[in-house]
């Protein structure tokens, strides 16, 4: 199958858009300047029902949307496109929303960034002990983009082989030095946007190291849903395979971490054999995914995904909840809410399906997710426990916030019963020097 790209310049040539509203063609337009967006014909043809828009969550999920933006936002970049702007100052004119969106600053990366020889290397974070992020220069951008997804707008541009080289070296380096690291995580953007020349790059320097303390290798991607053909017709799907088991002869476990969103995702044939694909390489897929306002806030959602999943062979992992940045007034729910979908579904599916974890936070303390909300001595309460700690020790530990349903964000939350802190606060700010809290606004 051919990949035809369509992003803002050139989305008018959807054919399917012919017959959908004007208003809903310049909306994506004005909060298409804002927000990501890039789509393609797999996406178009096979995930979009285009006799239910606009509420068609795949289309939600892709095509950028009137209300994403806040109505003065909206007014704005209209005002800015209607009167005939040239690019630069459309440019201008989003980044300065952008800015007001919590693009994830600069300094949020900066802070997890591991040194190595006194240098800060920018292509990794580090922040729980077993597991060392690493974002490989060329694979910073998608198949195609999702509109609650704020994180490409630093994305730094496609670099050379010679630089990928001088990455892998590096993080070979950082790993060979670390033995508590057990797990180098790709990531992106989406690193299976790569050809498999420039992921192998990558990876066989890993294996070549034979370093005993690493085991898994993991890929979080949505390559899988954006584009299944990268492992079934394109030309390089063959060499990608084979990538993938020689992780496998290398006694390393490959796991690959899909990213999910819809079941709609998960239907049809297409994405069947790409899934079996990997699977014959001997690497596992786990799955994990936002819940999130307008495209998968339905309990039956999430049990006929988590079904669906374990019947192609996928693990289900994580439930996440929508980060506080970009659209996240059109895509997030409050805590509760999440947690409600979560138990839900979760008491509607067997055992099997029941690995998957969440509602969980990705914040500044660690993985934070709400087990539920309980009454101590007539006091409502919410509980919560940490999956990954900033420090390890705070894993699996509970604690109690205060009841709060409007709660979207760990920012949001008190101690219950008047207490002035939560058990990892003092440590957490230790942590943490003063500057960096400015900017790790999670
Ligand atoms: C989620 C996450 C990981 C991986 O955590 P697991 O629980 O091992 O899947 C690693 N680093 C960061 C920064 C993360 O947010
Ligand atoms: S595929 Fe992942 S990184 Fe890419 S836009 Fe979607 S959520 Fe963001």
């Amino acid at each position: 199958m051919k990949y035809s790209s369509y992003m803002l310049h050139n989305f008018r040539n959807i054919p399917q858009l012919k017959h959908v509203s004007p208003e809903i063609i310049n909306a994506i337009e004005i909060v298409g300047s804002v927000l990501p967006f890039k789509t393609n014909n797999y996406v178009i043809e096979n995930l979009i029902d285009w006799s239910n828009i606009p509420d068609d969550p795949m289309f939600i999920l892709t095509f950028p949307q009137y209300d994403m933006l806040i109505p003065e936002h909206f007014e704005k970049m209209k005002s800015v496109i209607n009167n005939g702007a040239d690019k630069p100052r459309i440019k201008e004119a989003a980044n300065e929303i952008r800015r007001k969106l919590n693009p994830q600053p600069a300094g949020q990366l900066e802070y997890n960034v591991p040194m190595i020889e006194g240098e800060k290397l920018y292509g990794m974070q580090h922040k729980y002990r077993e597991t060392v992020l690493f974002f490989p220069s060329q694979g910073q951008t998608c198949h195609a983009y999702c509109t609650f997804c704020f994180r490409w707008p630093q994305f730094a541009g496609m670099e050379d082989l010679k630089f990928a080289s001088k990455e892998a070296e590096l993080l070979v380096k950082y790993v060979k030095n670390h033995k508590e690291v057990t797990d180098v995580l790709f990531t992106g953007g989406d690193p299976m946007i790569m050809k498999t020349k420039h992921l192998e790059t990558y990876i066989r320097p890993l294996l070549e190291a034979n370093i005993e303390h690493l085991r898994n290798i993991r890929i979080g991607s949505k390559a899988l849903t954006y584009w299944p053909y990268r492992f079934l017709t394109d030309d390089d799907a063959g060499d990608l395979l084979r990538l993938f088991e020689d992780v496998n002869k290398a006694g390393k476990h490959l796991a690959y971490m899909a990213h999910f969103n819809h079941p709609k995702e998960l239907e049809g044939k297409t994405i069947e054999n790409a899934i079996s694909k990997i699977l014959n390489t001997g690497a596992v897929i786990r799955t994990q995914s936002p819940v999130l306002k307008n495209i998968n806030d339905d309990p039956k959602l999430w049990a006929e995904m988590w079904k669906r999943q374990v019947k192609l062979g996928c693990i289900p992992y994580y439930m996440f909840v929508a980060r506080n940045t970009g659209a996240q007034h059109y895509f997030s729910i409050p805590l509760l809410d999440a947690w409600n979908i979560f138990r839900k579904a979760y008491q509607s599916v067997s055992g099997i399906c029941r690995n998957v974890r969440g509602p969980s936070m990705s914040c500044l303390p660690g993985k934070v997710q709400l087990l539920g909300v309980t009454d101590v001595k007539g006091e409502n309460v919410m509980v919560f426990r940490m999956i990954q700690g900033r420090n390890p020790d705070w894993a699996a530990r509970p604690f109690l916030a205060k009841y709060d349903k409007d709660a979207i964000w760990y920012t949001d939350l008190q101690p219950a019963f008047g207490e002035e802190k939560f058990y990892f606060t003092d440590e957490l700010n230790q942590i943490l020097r003063p500057e960096e809290i400015e900017f790790d606004l999670e």
